[in-house]
């Protein structure tokens, strides 16, 4: 890739820098970057090259000047990358807001997951951004550049489109977080979704990309999930749940059989109804899998892993008895749990990590002792290594808990230490910062006004910069009303408000 045959495309109609506000490591190894990346330089008229944090100014592929480029593509999954998006800006001195931007600027586009989500944090910096998926969408984008770049033409001509957001089309005012008057068309944005899974199969495409995973061919099996769990945004965001045909994954899988591992990329993994076949007639020889339900696992489909050089596996069991479950619409129990650990001792597993959530508004100081009490329990059952990972419960937009509120400090704080002292030493416990979930509650709720304080990151952390902006950050931990406009409904085609909202006041 890195210093290729690039140069064959000098004469590129247009060229499109595409940024990754995070490390290149980190970047290459994100799927939804590389495969617009490959979709782009796939078409005669398109150079694409790729920036990221460590390429903050002169892209990886050729060293070529963000300057050369005239459309800054930025693909945004994490919440915390935009304080490296508003570095990237600020070491390129572009304006940030897309209002102080001349017509020559390069046009600035946007998409990815945080986008899709909310978008609104951080809106007023793009021209343009597509909401919900890529693949089909980003030559529209390109088409239309070329037939007419002028930015305001294409402003509005692109907006026409279904999923591309143009921001300064719309004239909003709030009232505290909640939209209190939207003015512009069209009023909603419907999410953008792939026709044809089949069509495009993201996955690794060269060995020499530097990624977290190394030697490993990652390819994406399925998209969605067929699940609903309360605190969970994946089921609205890549609305509905689809799987690729088996034939078309095993063709490509195989034809990178020069790769010693293949990894199986998707929410619901263990949802893919033809599993064990894709197992079986992959010649890749080492399988890896991202995280397991523990519904709808065999030993059978354990065992074949194993044997196939699975060391170690993830589940998620998020809490521990049954009203927490259910309350989550998890739709697994204890004897699911210890079945599968079961298993994975009799499959000789030498790792499993358990997630768990703290921090849900329903839930009480026994629910602690109940997780507790689950991971001990486990680990005197299991014969490997045990890890258990707790993270603090994030209200995500388009979620059934969207609503709910960022736990209190002090609660937390007591919520941990009981889980420190309390689960045995046998197993490893890590336990994600209450302020880097803070953070995320934050941006991921954000409104217009946010942007205001987000721009200022780059000097200063973001609280401080909420201070310097007068906004006070509760209005985005608290609860919110299920009576009032949130910041990001007018986006639609994920799972309907009213279904999420019926699900919310039911919990
Ligand atoms: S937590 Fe997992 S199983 Fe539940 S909805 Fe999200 S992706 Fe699906």
């Amino acid at each position: 890739m890195k210093n290729s045959s690039f140069n064959i495309k000098r004469e590129a109609l247009v060229k499109i820098a595409l940024f990754y506000p995070n490390d290149f490591i980190t970047a290459a190894t994100n799927l939804g970057y590389i495969t617009i990346y490959n979709i782009l330089n796939s078409r005669k008229d398109t150079l694409c090259e790729l920036f990221a944090t460590d390429y903050i100014s002169k892209s990886y592929n050729t060293g070529r000047s963000i300057k050369d480029f005239d459309i800054i593509a930025i693909s945004i999954s994490f919440e915390t990358d935009i304080f490296n998006l508003v570095r990237f800006f600020k070491f390129n001195n572009i304006e940030l807001f897309s209002n102080k931007r001349g017509r020559f600027d390069p046009l600035i586009t946007g998409g990815g997951a945080y986008l899709t989500l909310n978008p609104e944090a951080i809106s007023p910096f793009f021209d343009v951004i597509l909401i919900g998926e890529g693949e089909q969408a980003i030559n529209e984008m390109v088409d239309e550049y070329l037939n007419n770049s002028n930015k305001d033409i294409y402003k509005e001509n692109i907006s026409k489109s279904k999923g591309f957001y143009v921001p300064d089309r719309y004239k909003i005012s709030y009232d505290d977080i909640y939209v209190e008057g939207r003015n512009g068309k069209p009023a909603v944005c419907r999410k953008r979704t792939v026709e044809n899974i089949d069509d495009y199969i993201p996955s690794t495409i060269n060995k020499l990309l530097p990624s977290h995973f190394k030697n490993t061919f990652l390819i994406e099996i399925s998209r969605g999930c067929p699940y609903r769990c309360a605190f969970c945004a994946t089921p609205s965001l890549n609305n509905p749940y689809r799987h690729r045909n088996l034939n078309k994954l095993l063709d490509l899988i195989n034809k990178n059989r020069s790769f010693p591992k293949v990894g199986f990329i998707g929410s619901a993994v263990s949802d893919y109804p033809d599993l064990i076949d894709l197992i079986d007639k992959t010649l890749i020889k080492t399988i890896t899998l991202s995280s397991f339900r523990v519904n709808n696992v065999t030993y059978n489909i354990l065992e074949k892993l194993k044997k196939r050089g699975l060391r170690s596996i993830s589940i998620a069991s998020e809490v521990a008895n049954e009203r927490m479950w259910n309350k989550i619409d998890k739709r697994i129990d204890r004897d699911m749990l210890e079945g599968f650990v079961k298993m994975t001792n009799k499959a000789m597993i030498e790792r499993l990590k358990i997630y768990f959530i703290i921090g849900f508004p329903f839930e009480n100081e026994n629910d602690i002792k109940d997780i507790i009490e689950l991971i001990n329990d486990l680990s005197h059952i299991y014969k490997g290594r045990l890890t258990a990972s707790i993270n603090i419960f994030i209200p995500k937009p388009q979620s059934i808990l969207q609503w709910a509120p960022y736990s209190d400090k002090e609660i937390i704080r007591k919520k941990i230490k009981m889980i420190k002292r309390g689960v045995s030493r046998d197993v490893i416990v890590n336990i994600l910062g209450y302020r880097t979930g803070e953070i995320e509650t934050i941006l991921s709720r954000g409104n217009r006004i946010l942007s205001e304080a987000i721009a200022l990151t780059d000097r200063m952390n973001i609280f401080d910069a909420l201070k310097v902006c007068n906004i006070n950050p509760d209005i985005f931990l608290r609860e919110l009303s299920v009576d009032k406009i949130l910041p990001w409904e007018f986006i639609k085609g994920g799972i309907d408000n009213i279904e999420l909202k019926n699900k919310y006041l039911n919990i």
